[in-house]
């Protein structure tokens, strides 16, 4: 009887501590920079998130920044003077210039976004998006324009 006591207790402990293991990979898993802060700023709609990486300066000025789309939140219209990269690292988004059809956006993409050319990025309808950006300074800062309305956003 003792015998099967200690055996149902190294198994639990067994258990639990590969259960523990198992749902910390999980939450690693979808995350590579950290997800920041939540953006207070009437430049996004929805709920997003923003890790800076890097700031620019005069050695690099390139500012490197981790964002988190929730499903359904996206970016205003905008452009960057010296233009961006971003890089997909999870989820599905959607980006779209000005003029051109709208592209869906998976893990892996990466998509440069030319010099003062409106456009916009966000997370899907239905999925969050985490992106990686990339933008240049040198040129002078990010121009906001008018939001995306609901039909630009579904089409
Ligand atoms: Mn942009």
């Amino acid at each position: 009887m003792k015998n099967i006591l200690t055996l149902v207790f190294f198994c639990t402990v067994i258990f639990s501590s590969c259960a523990q293991q198992r749902g910390n990979k999980r939450s690693d898993a979808n995350t590579i920079f950290p997800k920041g802060n939540k953006i207070n700023n009437d430049n996004f709609k929805g709920t997003a998130y923003l890790k800076t990486l890097m700031e620019a300066d005069s050695l690099n000025p390139t500012s490197v920044g981790n964002v988190t789309f929730e499903a359904g939140a996206r970016t205003k219209w905008h452009k960057h003077p010296g233009g961006q990269i971003l890089l997909v690292t999870d989820g599905v988004g959607y980006y779209q210039e000005q003029g051109q059809a709208k592209k869906i956006l998976r893990k892996g993409d990466v998509i440069k976004c030319p010099s003062n050319v409106p456009h916009w990025h966000g997370a899907s309808v239905n999925t969050a998006f985490v992106q990686v950006a990339i933008t240049n300074r040198h040129l002078g800062e990010t121009v906001w324009l008018h939001e995306v309305t609901e039909e630009e956003y579904i089409k």
